[in-house]
């Protein structure tokens, strides 16, 4: 595998690919949200720095330092990541696999390459690893992964090259998602896709759970039937639904607020492709024509999840708040 081979990500590859062609710095911090693919790329970058014959596509595949860091047997790369079920990295770990060893000479590779999960090291671990950061030694090139800058010391900042990590687009997310999956139907994949906000690894968790294709059908049943239900259908059957769901409220919500962009799709320009495909396509263009569903009713259907979610966050009763929500979608489409 080389950088070619992992989606997206083109500014920060071909920034990678550079640094493996002139001289690296000696500390690279690789930013991102969650699952966006960090330690993908950070592990390719290293396999570019350890390869004997590296080319702005990272690593050759081929030459023995390739080979034993995709078999996680180089002796001249090291990874340090959280132990299971410890909240943070130990600062005796910091001490004994990196500060003890950075000294050390690489044994088979021109340099020693350690990758460090940040977002798992303390305020403590960071200030042991500080001075080794400063001052590395010539053959040691570090690379810490973080979601969030602001869990690190503004010293730590200011030593490390940031290489940040962007969103993917849901096209390269759907390539994604093909690639790990090839029998995923095409309307999942896009929903998946839509969802995780073009974070690859988030869609993939999705992918392997069915709740959202589950809900994303009974969202959209709940909303097509908005101007049919009665009031007391929407209080009983329509909160159940809610209440079994929740852990994932502000999924759902997202969910909703997903399904009326297609309406006001549907709306605007009939004729272009909605989410899901077919199967809904007709259903959300019949409804939209028949209770003459403009962009004000959307409009206000869209607010009333939009204040669900604030009082949700806000702490206030569940009951409440989803039956409020309830009354004001189907007053929004009348
Ligand atoms: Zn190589």
């Amino acid at each position: 595998m080389a950088f070619t081979e992992l989606i997206g990500q083109n500014s920060a590859k071909s920034r990678l690919g550079a640094a493996l062609t002139a001289d690296p710095g000696h500390a690279f911090l690789f930013v991102g949200p969650s699952g966006i693919g960090k330690k993908t790329l950070a592990r390719e970058f290293a396999k570019g720095l350890l390869c004997s014959h590296p080319t702005k596509d990272g690593g050759c595949g081929t030459c023995p330092n390739c080979i034993y860091v995709r078999e996680h047997t180089h002796p001249d790369y090291r990874e340090l990541l959280v132990a299971p079920g410890e909240k943070n990295i130990k600062v005796a770990e910091v001490r004994s696999k990196i500060l003890a060893d950075v000294g050390i000479m690489s044994q088979i590779a021109s340099r020693k390459v350690y990758l460090i999960d940040a977002d798992y090291l303390g305020e403590e671990g960071q200030n042991a690893l500080l001075k080794t950061l400063e001052e590395p030694p010539k053959h040691v090139v570090f690379i810490l992964t973080v979601s969030d800058e602001a869990k690190l010391l503004p010293t730590i900042l200011s030593r490390t090259e940031s290489i940040r990590l962007l969103p993917n687009t849901e096209e390269e997310v759907v390539t994604a998602l093909r690639k790990s999956n090839p029998e995923i139907r095409p309307e999942d994949a896009a929903l998946y896709a839509r969802f995780s906000n073009g974070i690859i690894g988030y869609a993939q968790n999705l992918s392997e759970s069915e709740w959202l294709s589950d809900d994303w059908e009974k969202v959209t049943d709940l909303l097509l039937r908005l101007p049919v239900t009665t009031k007391t259908e929407l209080l009983t059957d329509g909160y159940a639904f809610f209440d079994e769901e929740k852990e994932r409220f502000l999924d759902i919500l997202a969910l909703m607020n997903m399904v009326l962009d297609e309406m006001a799709v549907a709306v605007t320009s009939p004729d272009s492709e909605v989410l899901r495909g077919e199967s809904k396509k007709d259903k959300i263009s019949s409804m939209v024509k028949r209770y003459n569903i403009t962009m004000r009713k959307i409009g206000l259907c869209s607010e009333a999840v939009t204040s669900a979610a604030k009082a949700y966050k806000g702490n206030g009763n569940f009951e409440m708040n989803v039956c409020r929500m309830l009354l004001a979608l189907k007053k929004g489409v009348m």
